[in-house]
């Protein structure tokens, strides 16, 4: 075939994603796999008998409609409503999508230009890089600096203003944040909505681990910020919140011709998603408030659990105040190449976990964090602490 690469080259250096790298790693080895961020429990057992009852009663074994069926568009206007006082209308403000991936690379497909400038928090979700270049865009990365006396990541927002140029079009949030579990505070989200107002830009905005915040963190979705509404899509999924990752239930909500533009590019990758685990997510959104406390304290005690246990292995740890991943400088360990650690950290301790270097453009920043899922049951994480134990 005339000797051109198969692969184009806007998908040039994108190979496969770290998460299945790892999981592979990890089912090799059969070390315990704190890498792609799973739970290794399910969701509610009435959630997923709701999508039992979904299946037996023919309820959207046949293609659901293509911005997803009312009950689920309903429901996701109120926990808007419920959650954060925003009002969306169901009809024509709500996209469901497969998973909070489609969203985002629906949206990334439909609102940018080739040539177009996209800002995004650095290190940043892998996905983010790849429907970026998709688009034909340019990504400019806004990187997230690690303060070890605060033990958090924390933007700065000058860079930020700095990285926006005439050519930026939109700019791409994740808050709560992963790999580094920050949580933007309302004072950030509040400059970041005043910076995309002053420069007129749109903001998609990676809202999935909104109800994963721990201590006195708070979520706050952008789309609630003055003049924010007209200019945000808001995505979020049933994945992390429910744990039932391999749903891939999605939604994206925004101002109607948002939606409709990200409809459009939707349409073309699935058309629909899957029909029953849509009714179920419907269900699931509708939990009472004790379901979500339970969540968050859950996975506060499970974070605590693993931090202090990678604190007593010897690595500096970063304190998440969301997300259920944990940041860890390999550094006081003796490394400072995490991508190496982490290919070698199965044979040498038994664990799986992720470098961060891989969601970076600037490698070098990253190269000595890593990232471990702390949302597996307890014993699992004892038992991986004192795998970890034993490196030092
Ligand atoms: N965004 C972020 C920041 C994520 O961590 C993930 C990971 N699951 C996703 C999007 C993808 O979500 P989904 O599984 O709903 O596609
Ligand atoms: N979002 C999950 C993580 O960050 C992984 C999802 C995936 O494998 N694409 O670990």
């Amino acid at each position: 075939m005339g000797g051109r690469p198969l692969l184009n080259r806007r998908l040039d250096g994108l190979g496969t994603t770290i998460f299945a790298e790892m999981s592979a790693l990890a089912t090799a080895t059969g070390a315990i796999n704190l890498g792609q961020g799973f739970p290794d429990t399910d969701g509610p057992e009435a959630v997923r008998e709701a999508a039992v009852r979904a299946l037996r009663d023919g309820r959207g074994n046949q293609y659901p409609p293509g911005p997803g069926v009312p009950e689920l568009r309903t429901a996701i206007a109120e926990h808007q409503q419920r959650f954060y006082g925003l009002t969306v209308d169901p009809d024509t403000e709500v996209l469901v999508t497969v998973g909070a991936t489609e969203a985002v690379a629906a949206a990334l497909l439909a609102l940018v230009e080739p040539g177009d400038e996209v800002v995004a928090l650095e290190p940043y979700y892998d996905s983010y890089a790849a429907c970026i270049a998709m688009a034909g865009g340019t990504r400019v990365p806004v990187t997230l600096r690690a303060d070890p006396a605060s033990a958090t990541f924390r933007l700065d927002l000058d860079e930020l203003r700095a990285a926006v140029t005439p050519r930026t079009r939109l700019l791409l949030v994740n808050t709560p944040h992963n790999p580094t579990g920050t949580v933007l505070t309302r004072e950030e989200l509040a400059a970041i909505a005043e910076l995309a107002v002053e420069r007129d830009l749109l903001v998609v905005t990676d809202e999935v681990y909104e109800h994963l915040v721990f201590d006195d963190a708070e979520h706050h979705p952008l789309a609630g910020f003055p003049g924010m509404r007209e200019r945000t899509l808001t995505v979020s999924s049933a994945g992390k919140t429910f744990s039932f990752t391999g749903w891939k239930v999605g939604w994206a909500t925004g101002r109607p011709e948002l939606i409709a533009a990200v409809r459009t590019a939707k349409q073309y990758l699935t058309y629909v998603g899957s029909g029953p685990f849509q009714y179920a997510a419907a269900e699931a959104l509708r939990l009472p408030d004790s379901y979500f406390d339970g969540l968050r304290a859950d996975l506060t005690a499970k974070r605590d659990l693993l931090s202090a246990g990678l604190a007593d292995a010897g690595f500096t740890v970063y304190r998440p105040r969301g997300t259920y991943f944990v940041t860890a400088d390999i550094r006081p360990l003796g490394f400072d190449d995490g991508f190496a650690f982490c290919r070698a950290l199965p044979e040498r301790a038994g664990v799986v976990a992720i470098p961060h270097a891989v969601f970076y453009d600037h490698r070098e920043t990253g190269a000595p964090y890593v990232r471990f899922a702390f949302c597996k049951r307890d014993e699992v994480l004892r038992e991986a602490a004192g795998r970890l134990r034993k490196l030092g």
